[in-house]
């Protein structure tokens, strides 16, 4: 059986404990050397065969996977984050589909998850934001058409953005020609959950200063929006005068205001 398992952001206690149980009776782990934690590693058993990926092409990995999952052996492929997120994973699961080998998929936290945690804030705040959008700049990988960062930013929503920390002039110029403020707020979250994490509050037009000032180079996303600032409504779930399937409506128990009404600005 062949396993992709999410490692998490960093910290070596933030994978499953699915994940974790897997890789204790894995024959074989290949890893995606560049963020995976390697304390990950010392989970396996002594007789583990253990390859990194960051070294290796599709090819590799494949024909690494494909005689030791025929042969009977537990095979870990152990993504960064979750899988599902720029993991180029659907393409290991269809080349392993063509060879008729059933795989299954460990979910993971995902960076983007870990830095709303370093951040110590809420993506999806009431009034200021209810999406979140994943993207990237385009650099050597391109996007399709219509999917550009300042096609993106005209929505206002939420944007965490990765892989990008190597083009960040480059990134705030393409928020700004799609609509933000140079002066609406951004972080930047280095390394989320790894020891030497950076979290960086800037502007949307000081993201390339401040990362540079900081020495951020690459591991790093970057977020965008409203839910860094300080205004939100209230949520009506847990607001007494809003009814539930689990609870009745009761006005008399409101005490908590809602912090302060939320003025949208649209930008440039
Ligand atoms: N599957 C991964 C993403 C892999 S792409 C996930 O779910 O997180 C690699 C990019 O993810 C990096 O260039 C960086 O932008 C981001 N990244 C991964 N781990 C990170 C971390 N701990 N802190 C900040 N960014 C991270």
């Amino acid at each position: 059986m062949i396993y992709f398992i999410g490692a998490g952001p960093g910290a070596a206690d933030l994978i499953t404990v699915r994940g974790k149980e897997l890789l204790e009776k894995a024959d074989m782990i290949i890893y995606a050397g560049s963020l995976v934690n390697p304390a990950l590693l010392d989970y396996a058993k002594p007789e583990c065969e253990i390859m990194n990926s960051a070294v290796m092409t599709l090819e590799e990995v494949i024909a690494a996977m494909v005689p030791a999952a025929q042969e009977g052996k537990l095979v870990v492929r152990l993504h960064t984050g979750d899988p599902s997120v720029y993991g180029a994973h659907r393409e290991q699961m269809d080349l392993l589909k063509s060879y008729n080998l059933d795989f299954e998929v460990v979910p993971g936290v995902s960076s983007f998850c870990a830095a709303a945690a370093s951040l110590k804030a809420e993506y999806t705040l009431p009034e200021v934001s209810q999406s979140v959008i994943i993207t990237r700049m385009e650099g050597r990988t391109g996007v399709p058409p219509k999917q550009k960062i300042k096609d993106y930013a005209k929505h206002h929503a939420t944007m965490v953005i990765f892989l990008s920390a190597g083009m960040l002039e480059k990134l705030q110029k393409e928020l700004i020609s799609g609509g933000y403020g140079a002066d609406e707020p951004a972080a930047i979250v280095y390394k989320a959950s790894w020891p030497d994490e950076k979290v960086l509050h800037c502007t949307v037009g000081t993201i390339a200063e401040t990362a540079a000032a900081n020495n951020v180079k690459n591991l790093a996303l970057i977020t965008v929006g409203g839910f860094l600032g300080s205004a939100y409504e209230r949520s009506e779930l847990y607001n007494p005068t809003f009814e539930t399937g689990y609870r009745k409506a009761d006005a008399s128990k409101l005490q908590i205001k809602p912090v302060t009404k939320t003025h949208h600005k649209p930008g440039k």
